[in-house]
């Protein structure tokens, strides 16, 4: 199944637990995002539970409850699963009573590891079996130092995430994908990840809430929605984020979400299923085809390309354009058969 999916009910009513990104998704920087907190209190309400889950490596579980909480979306700790306890989780499964880590990172990851039962060291000098890895901005190259010690002398190097860039109020700063490999460069030794795109913070947030049919809901697609793929659990992709539907139209095999909202509000809503009928694909009221490199949609007035005679869809023909768009690219053998310069395309609401 690499297409996009249809539901017969709300998927808040299909779905027992979302599992869901907090950046783009529930809030952008210090606001909340429109309706996310509304979204997720009916979402609650009808029986659904909500697991957060972040690579964000730096705070503990009770700090990213603790603002969701005060942006008006009541959360425990419980409730929060980030890319630290992930790789806690992954170590811990793999100990024995010879472990010792070495945490090179911020209290979030310390926390996860001192919570696991595991045995902590504070340099390479105490024969760590494992070094973890996680993004601070206090790392000092005294603790890429040590990392690259320990892992010389044989120990696994294991980061919580892979993120190359991290997004800051004055642009993208180097993030722990960048630290983890000036490690890497000086060891030549590739490490484990356990964040996003990886499946095992998925599979981690479903085991510790005891979900049965998780839903995974992120707003970037090579991570969020990758990382759901890889983990075989549904994704519901937002476009309150970084993606939007010009990301979504182009998206490859591996990113592509199985359903696709505006915003959370699409937990509460049922989703129709794209369909193919002579040359076009149809989704509720909205159809599209591919000519070419161009998308076209069908609307009253008669034939519009998308790019050229309108800049904006509704969810529906998003839906249906990228049904299309995704068919032609497999069929065709490429990743994407739409231009890369794909003007950017705006959702709005049905109303
Ligand atoms: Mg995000």
């Amino acid at each position: 199944m690499t297409g996009l999916s249809g539901s017969t009910a709300p998927l808040q009513d299909i779905f027992d637990c979302a599992l869901l990104d907090l950046d783009g998704v529930v809030y952008v920087g210090a606001d909340a995002v429109e309706h996310a907190p509304a979204a997720i209190q009916v979402a609650r309400a009808g029986g659904m539970r909500t697991v957060f889950v972040t690579n964000n490596a730096a705070r503990t579980a009770q700090t990213v409850a603790d603002h969701l909480t005060d942006l008006g979306v009541p959360t425990g700790p419980e409730e929060v699963t980030t890319a630290a306890m992930a790789a806690a989780a992954l170590i811990s499964a793999e100990a024995d009573e010879h472990t010792r880590v070495l945490v090179i990172g911020g209290t979030g990851l310390r926390q996860a590891i001192t919570d696991e039962g595991l045995h902590l060291v504070e340099s390479a000098t105490q024969s760590p079996t494992v070094v973890v890895q996680g993004f601070t901005p206090e790392i000092a190259w005294h603790d890429l130092a040590e990392a690259a010690y320990a892992i010389a002398a044989g120990a696994q190097h294991v980061a919580s995430n892979l993120d190359a860039s991290l997004p800051t109020e004055r642009g993208f700063a180097p993030g722990n994908g960048a630290l983890v490999a000036a490690v890497v460069a000086a060891t030549g030794k590739q490490p484990r990840s356990t964040g996003k795109p990886g499946p095992e913070i998925f599979h981690q947030a479903a085991r510790a809430s005891g979900a049965q049919r998780p839903l995974v809901v992120g707003d970037r697609l090579d991570t969020d929605l990758a990382g759901a793929r890889a983990a075989q659990i549904p994704g519901l992709h937002v476009c309150t984020g970084v993606d939007g539907p010009t990301q979504v139209l182009r998206a490859v095999v591996a990113h592509r979400p199985a359903f696709l909202g505006l915003d959370l509000r699409a937990l509460a809503q049922v989703h129709p299923e794209p369909t193919r009928a002579e040359g076009w694909w149809t989704c509720a009221g909205a159809a599209a085809r591919i000519k070419g490199e161009a998308v076209v949609l069908r609307r009253d007035g008669g034939d519009v390309r998308l790019g050229e005679q309108t800049n904006e869809m509704d969810v529906d023909e998003v839906r249906a354009a990228a049904a299309a768009a995704w068919e032609a690219s497999d069929a065709a053998g490429v990743d994407s058969v739409l231009p890369v310069d794909l003007p950017h395309v705006r959702m709005v609401d049905q109303g």
